[in-house]
């Protein structure tokens, strides 16, 4: 079977990454994502097809622009790596096609929102709502032997309790500090993975990302290179410790 196939995964892992840089470009400018061809960021020139080969072109272009010979982040590369060897990686956990794709649409939304909080300080709705939808629709799957919960009431809840939690975080800053603590996209994210990972997880993740906040603060406090005040995506981290709790679940 085809999927049995390494490079065809990496190859088509490649290519998503390459769409989903598309996705981290055009969504929070609010462009087409389809039916605009690529054009470089700084000279708006479009990209011929052979400078647009996912991983290669890049690597051929030393991340720069044919044009303007403006440079080219790495993030382009990075996603695109990214995007390849996670599926060829899950083809050595997963079998189950219906598996597969379900897990590579939340991990592949999980990149473009990383990113996307990463740049911008913003989660676009049509992401994390993309997460709640398909928290749903995996419901309907009872034969995944994804480490889910398919509860619908567990479901439920968890999504209510993982956007409350953020949004009274957000409250009492307000109230107290009167600064924005975080933004109610981190409450919709929290929300998604209530809506994947049921009740238990949203505090687990919540805790975690905390504390990776925290690893990731500190040592910038101590140096003098940021205050209290200064505003860090949260974004990033919920995610980081959605995929930690996800695979500690899958390792027991
Ligand atoms: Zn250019």
């Amino acid at each position: 079977m085809l999927l049995n196939n390494f490079l065809f995964l990496f190859i088509i892992g490649a290519v998503i990454g390459s769409f989903l840089n598309v996705c981290i470009y055009r969504l929070p400018k609010n462009l087409d994502i389809i039916f605009i061809r690529s054009f470089c960021p700084r000279c708006k020139k479009k990209i011929k097809w052979f400078d647009n080969i996912p991983l290669i072109s890049i690597l051929i272009l030393k991340f720069k622009c044919r044009f303007c010979k403006k440079s080219i982040s790495i993030q382009y590369f990075l996603v695109e790596l990214v995007s390849a060897v996670y599926l060829c990686l899950t083809l050595l956990f997963i079998s189950n096609l219906i598996d597969l794709i379900l897990l590579s649409l939340i991990f592949y939304i999980f990149i473009v929102i990383f990113v996307i909080d990463l740049k911008h300080y913003i989660i676009p709705d049509s992401l994390n709502f993309s997460l709640i939808l398909l928290g749903i629709i995996k419901n309907f799957f009872p034969e995944t032997s994804l480490n889910l919960n398919q509860d619908m009431f567990q479901t439920l809840i968890g999504g209510a309790i993982g956007y409350f939690l953020i949004w009274i975080i957000i409250f009492l800053y307000k109230k107290i500090k009167k600064i924005e603590a975080m933004g109610l996209g981190d409450a919709k994210l929290l929300a998604g993975f209530g809506f994947l990972f049921g009740l238990k997880s949203v505090f687990i993740i919540l805790f975690v990302a905390s504390i990776i906040g925290l690893v990731y603060s500190v040592p910038k406090l101590i140096v003098g290179k940021s205050s209290l005040n200064t505003a860090i995506p949260f974004g990033p981290f919920l995610i980081i410790s959605a995929i930690v709790y996800y695979l500690y679940l899958s390792s027991l």
